[in-house]
């Protein structure tokens, strides 16, 4: 979706809603309508799950060159988060220095705004981790 409207108007991803497969239990996110691991027809029925928000940093790079719509102060932290039955969420960590993380480090995500109306290219992330 190249619409920056649908992040902002997108409740499942502010809310970190996704779907579990009732089946096998696979945890999506965003959701899916499909478990890919259950694709027979009596299979796989999804329900809404939400995701607790807390994780894990998966990986991480810190990023010292944001472009230049991105409104950071720089240098900004970009993590891979584990989730709720292994869900990976990219975000950025707030609230923790560069030489504090690590790969394991227990994160939760937070939710803020992350530019004005108008400038509308700033709105690419609903959430982010902070450390917990
Ligand atoms: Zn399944």
């Amino acid at each position: 979706m190249s619409n920056p409207r649908y992040w902002r108007e997108n409740p499942s991803r502010y809310n970190l809603i996704g779907k579990k497969c009732e089946n096998c239990g696979g945890i999506y996110f965003p959701p899916r309508e499909i478990c890919p691991k259950c694709r027979r027809k009596s299979l796989g029925k999804m329900k809404d799950y939400r995701l607790s928000g807390k994780g894990k940093i998966y990986s991480f790079t810190v990023v010292h060159d944001p472009m230049p719509d991105f409104a950071l102060m720089k240098p900004y932290i970009m993590a891979m988060v584990e989730m709720d039955g292994g869900v990976r969420l990219t975000g950025q960590v707030v609230d923790c220095e560069p030489e504090k993380l690590k790969i394991g480090l227990d994160v939760e995500a937070t939710f803020r705004k992350l530019g004005s109306e108008g400038n509308a290219g700033i709105i690419r992330y609903g959430y982010k981790f902070r450390p917990r």
